[in-house]
C-alpha cells in the first residue's frame, strides 16, 4: 500500500516537471545591482538577484552568485526596490471595451506597479485577475472588489445581507463602500461581511461617521474619508456635501486636538487608510492650474476627451461658490497633519492615488502620491513602506511580498537613480519585473506607444 502511495507521488511529480515549460523553468538574473530590500532602509551594492518560477530563490554578494545555465542576465548596475502596489486602482468598466481594460493594467505595470487594488470591481475583472495570475496578460497582481455598496444600490438590510453573501461567492476580494448608507444598512452588511470573512473598504456614509466605521473594523478608509467631521466635532445639522468635498466645509472648524485622537483611536482599532493625497491635491489645491495638469506626465495616456472631462470639472468647480482658495489650503494642510499623526500613531498606511480618477493617470499618479507623502513629512523609505511591506502586512503576506528576500514573490523594479533621492522616479525605470517575468526598457517603450496610438 504505502509503496503503491509512493510510486502515484513519483508519477505525479514526474508528470508535473514534464509539464513545465523550459521558458517557465528559465532564471532570471539581475547581477551586480545596488539593493533596497525595504527590510530596513540600506541600500546595499554589488548584490545579486536569482529568480526562478516567480520566486527570488537567492539574494547575496554578486562574487558568491552561482549563475545557473542559460540564465537571462540583467548585467546593468541598476538600483532594485520591490514592485509598488496602487491600493486605490480603478479597472475600466468593459462598456469601455476589453483593450481599454487592458491598456490601464499595462499603463500600471509600465510605471513599476506589480499589484492593484481595484476599487469598483465587475464580472470581467475577475476574469482579468485569473488571467494575470496565469500570466496570460500583462498586468499586475489584480485583487478586485465587486461593484459598490452604496445608497444607490442598498435599500434594505435584507438585500444587502444577500447582497454581501453573493459578492463573497462569486469571488471577490472585498466588498466596497460608496456613501449613502443608513446605519441599519451598515450594520447588516459589516456583520455578514465579518460573518463571512470578507474584508470592506472605502468611504464612509454621512449617516455612519468614522467611530462607527472603525468600530466595525474596516479594512481600509479611502480618502481620509470622514476624518475631517470627526475632527470638527460631528456637526450635526450639517448637510452632507457632494461626494468628491471630502469634508473641505468644515476646513476652518477643525480641532487641531482631536487630530491624536482620530489617529490613537484608527490604530486601536487595526484600520488602514489609503490617503488618495494626489486626487484631493488635484481638485483644491489653488496652485494647481488646470493647464499645468494637462502637461503631466502620463496625461499622453489620457484620452482627450478625458482630459476635457478633468478639465471642465476643476474650473467649475473652482469657479464655484462653495470654493474658496485659503480654505482648500487649510483643507490641505489638515489633511496632511492627519498623514503624520496616523504614521506616527503606528496606523497603517497604503500607497493609493484613486486612478485612473481627475488628473490621476493609472500608474504615473503613484509616483506623484509619493511624492505628496514625502512633502507631508514621511522620509522617502517611509513613503516607500506604504506601496510594499506596508501592503504586504495588510494582505497577509508579510516576507512573501514587499521585500526583496528569498521566497519572495519576484516584483520589483530597477531604476537608474536612488529611489530615496529620487521621488518620483518614474521617467528612472529602467526594468519592471512583475511575477518573475522580466520587461526591459524598449519592451515598457513599445507597450506605451501602443497605448498611445491607441488613444484618441
Ligand atoms: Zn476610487
Amino acid at each position: 500500500m504505502a509503496f503503491r502511495f509512493l510510486l502515484f507521488i513519483i508519477a505525479t511529480v514526474s508528470c508535473f516537471s514534464v509539464q513545465l515549460s523550459p521558458s517557465v523553468a528559465q532564471s532570471l538574473v539581475i547581477r551586480d545591482a545596488s539593493i533596497l530590500t525595504m527590510v530596513n532602509d540600506d541600500i546595499q551594492d554589488n548584490q545579486t538577484v536569482i529568480i526562478e518560477e516567480g520566486i527570488i530563490q537567492w539574494l547575496g554578494n554578486a562574487d558568491d552568485a552561482e549563475i545557473p545555465e542559460n540564465a537571462i542576465v540583467v548585467e546593468e548596475s541598476y538600483y532594485v526596490i520591490p514592485g509598488l502596489s496602487e491600493m486605490h486602482a480603478h479597472i475600466p468598466q468593459p462598456g469601455q471595451g476589453e483593450q481599454v481594460m487592458k491598456d490601464a493594467l499595462m499603463l500600471y505595470l509600465s510605471q513599476g506597479i506589480t499589484t492593484i487594488r481595484g476599487m469598483l470591481g465587475h464580472p470581467a475583472h475577475l476574469e482579468l485577475r485569473e488571467k494575470a495570475a496565469a500570466g496570460g496578460i500583462v498586468s499586475p497582481r489584480i485583487f478586485t472588489s465587486g461593484p459598490s455598496f452604496s445608497g444607490g444600490s442598498v435599500d434594505s438590510p435584507e438585500q444587502a445581507r444577500r447582497m454581501v453573501r453573493q459578492q463573497a461567492e462569486t469571488g471577490y476580494d472585498l466588498l466596497k463602500f460608496h456613501p449613502g448608507l443608513t446605519v441599519d444598512q451598515f450594520n447588516a452588511i459589516t456583520e455578514e461581511a465579518n460573518r463571512l470573512g470578507i474584508k470592506f473598504s472605502g468611504h464612509i456614509s454621512h449617516d455612519v461617521g468614522l467611530e462607527r466605521s472603525l468600530n466595525a473594523g474596516q479594512g481600509t478608509i479611502d480618502h481620509l474619508d470622514r476624518y475631517m467631521e470627526f475632527l470638527a466635532g460631528n456637526p450635526e445639522e450639517r448637510d452632507d456635501p457632494s461626494i468628491i468635498f471630502f469634508g473641505y466645509d468644515l476646513a476652518y472648524d477643525v480641532n487641531e486636538d482631536r487630530i491624536a485622537e482620530a489617529a490613537r483611536m484608527t490604530e486601536e482599532a487595526g484600520v488602514w487608510n489609503v490617503p488618495t493625497h494626489t486626487l484631493l491635491d488635484n481638485v483644491f489645491n489653488p496652485d494647481l492650474s488646470v493647464e499645468m495638469m494637462r502637461e503631466w506626465p502620463g496625461m499622453e495616456y489620457v484620452s482627450g476627451a478625458t482630459r476635457d472631462n478633468w478639465s471642465e470639472f476643476i474650473r467649475n468647480l473652482r469657479t464655484g461658490n462653495d470654493f474658496d482658495a485659503d480654505k482648500a489650503r487649510r483643507f490641505l494642510e489638515v489633511r496632511d497633519q492627519l498623514l503624520i499623526a496616523l504614521h506616527e500613531a503606528g496606523a497603517g498606511l497604503m500607497l493609493g492615488a484613486d486612478a485612473p480618477q481627475i488628473f490621476n493617470p493609472a500608474g504615473f499618479s503613484a509616483h506623484r502620491e509619493l511624492l505628496l507623502y514625502v512633502d507631508a513629512g514621511l522620509t522617502p523609505f517611509e513613503a516607500l513602506k506604504t506601496g510594499t511591506v506596508n501592503v504586504a502586512s495588510y494582505l497577509g503576506e508579510s516576507g512573501s511580498s514587499g521585500v526583496i528576500a528569498p521566497g519572495s514573490r519576484a516584483d520589483l523594479v530597477l531604476l537608474s537613480s536612488n529611489p530615496l533621492e529620487s521621488i518620483p522616479f518614474h521617467d528612472q525605470i529602467e526594468g519592471v519585473i512583475s511575477d518573475g517575468k522580466y520587461y526591459d526598457r524598449e519592451e515598457l517603450d513599445q507597450m506605451l506607444l501602443d497605448i498611445k496610438s491607441r488613444i484618441n
